[in-house]
């Protein structure tokens, strides 16, 4: 039968004692059940307060970077977000904000272990605090990325002062554990707040976008956000937007200039990028570094490697080749692997083809970059060093790999015809390569007076520039090489 929902076993007693045991039995169950509801609750109860410890314990987490105990990314947006608040209400009242992002950390922690990355980390960041103010934040918000926000920090002179000081104290060298000696850069982005920004956000990518400035012209130093800057990421928005279409659509296209001798006879080329958008030309200084940051390049590349293997091979009278290589290339565990499937079914197109470098990628990781062009060269492969003279490092490791031929910036040739200085420092230039058995390409030769003056210093340099020939589609390359006293000059 049914009793209040629990079901129950009619039993037909004969025997009274059966009653009571049966009575017995109840209650002994119901003492039970009452002490179990008792222990449950105190079960409850403590589960309750042990969630409520870790719910504050998570919530601090939250807020606090656990390897440095600065505050994350999450609580500097807050801070960040008064600090704005409040430079609209009080005029008096300014701040600036220093993006920091550390120079090769990455590197760091790759050669040496985490455990090491963490401790520079540590140290950094205690260096960091030392230097600011008890009210100012400083934040670390990504792997080797820090914030800091000053409070009422002067004008635009104490915060670039406040710049120098952090990039000086963190250069300081490091003493880890087991007494080991390290030292790092950073690359710093400067942004102060005018009181007219809105989110805290714009500004976090306004500084973002002076420190990735800083980084790229060199690193170990700061800039200052410019509106320029935030057209620049713009731009490159839009331009990303049209990436995919652009591979889709075929719309990049190799060029060739050609490489001369002092007569103008054409001795190689570099094949140079463009990318024809909806009937406009989009030159390579703009997309190439929006492949970079999109990290599409590595495949950019290899498509126009291959590319140009097909037009190798499909015309034999082609000269030697030269093809842009970026640093990513090189940090691209597959490359020589690819570069080997390439010329696979035609090795002897190695030696028609060379690849180029430019000394700045010597800044970032110089062993792996010089064992990687090692591997290049052994495998028939030329190596030019191109725009030398325009970055800093190339002196030291110069010496310890194969290059082939150097590339002098147009740079040390636009002003040889009115600067005696310019035309002996290229002279100069000229013959420290030629003692180091490098072949010499001179760039951005455009007026027959540069080349005259050229030729009067040395008679075996090879020449790319407007005078000769400038950058032509394929077809009109093999048309200059059919009929090589055609040219096609400067526009
Ligand atoms: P770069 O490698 O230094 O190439 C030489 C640049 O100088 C080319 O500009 C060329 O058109 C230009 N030039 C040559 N002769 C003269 C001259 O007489 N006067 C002047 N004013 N300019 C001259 P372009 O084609 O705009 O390329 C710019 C840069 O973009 C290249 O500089 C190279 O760094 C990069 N680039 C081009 N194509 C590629 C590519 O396929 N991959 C990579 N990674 N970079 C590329
Ligand atoms: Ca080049
Ligand atoms: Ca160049």
């Amino acid at each position: 039968i049914d009793i209040e929902g629990h079901p129950y076993q009619l039993v037909l007693l004969e025997d009274s004692t059966e009653l009571i045991d049966l009575q017995h039995m109840l209650e002994s169950e119901k003492t039970h059940l009452e002490d179990r509801v008792v222990e449950r609750t105190y079960e409850l109860e403590q589960q309750i307060t042990q969630k409520k410890t870790a719910q504050i314990k998570l919530e601090k987490m939250a807020l606090t970077d656990t390897l440095t105990a600065l505050p994350n990314r999450a609580a500097f947006e807050v801070q960040l977000q008064h600090a704005l608040d409040r430079s609209r209400t009080d005029t008096a009242y300014k701040f600036a904000i220093l993006f920091i992002d550390l120079d090769g950390f990455k590197i760091i922690n790759d050669t040496f272990g985490r455990h090491t990355g963490d401790e520079l980390l540590q140290e950094i960041s205690h260096r960091m605090q030392s230097i600011v103010r008890g009210s100012d934040v400083v934040a670390r918000i990504g792997g080797d990325e820090f914030i800091c926000l000053l409070h009422t920090p002067g004008g635009e002179s104490r915060i670039v002062t406040m710049a120098k000081i952090f990039l000086n104290e963190i250069a300081k060298p490091i003493v880890l554990s087991g007494n080991r000696k390290m030292s790092v850069s950073a690359s710093i982005g400067i942004c102060a707040g005018t009181g007219n920004e809105t989110e805290a956000s714009r500004i976090m990518t306004m500084s973002d976008l002076a420190m990735y400035e800083a980084k790229h012209r060199g690193k170990n130093r700061y800039e200052i956000f410019s509106e320029s800057m935030w057209q620049q990421m713009q731009e490159n928005v839009s331009l990303t937007s049209k990436m995919d279409q652009a591979f889709e659509n075929k719309e990049f296209m190799p060029y060739y200039q050609p490489i001369c001798d002092l007569d103008g006879n054409i001795i190689g080329a570099e094949v140079l990028s463009r990318w024809c958008h909806e009937g406009e030309m989009i030159p390579p200084g703009k997309f190439i570094p929006v492949l970079e940051q999109r990290g599409l390049i590595r495949k950019y590349t290899n498509n126009l490697i291959e590319n140009v293997v097909q037009s190798l091979q499909q015309y034999e009278h082609l000269p030697r080749v030269s093809i842009n290589l970026s640093i990513q290339q090189f940090y691209d565990e597959d490359f020589l692997a690819k570069v080997d499937q390439i010329f696979d079914k035609s090795p002897e197109l190695r030696q028609r083809t060379s690849f180029e470098i430019t000394e700045s990628m010597f800044n970032q990781d110089p062993e792996l970059i010089m064992y990687k062009i090692n591997q290049l060269s052994e495998r028939g492969f030329k190596i030019y060093i191109d725009d030398f003279g325009t970055g800093y490092s190339s002196f030291a490791y110069i010496r310890k790999f194969t290059a082939d031929v150097v590339k002098i910036d147009r740079e040390f040739v636009m002003n040889i015809e009115q600067s005696e200085k310019d035309l002996q420092l290229l002279k100069g230039m000229i013959a420290l390569m030629k003692s180091l058995d490098m072949e010499v390409v001179i760039e951005g030769v455009e007026t027959k007076q540069q080349l005259d003056k050229i030729r009067a210093l040395e008679q075996t340099v090879k020449i790319q520039g407007y005078y000769f020939y400038k950058a032509l589609p394929l077809e009109q390359f093999l048309a200059v090489l059919e009929n090589p006293q055609q040219r096609y000059l400067n526009g």
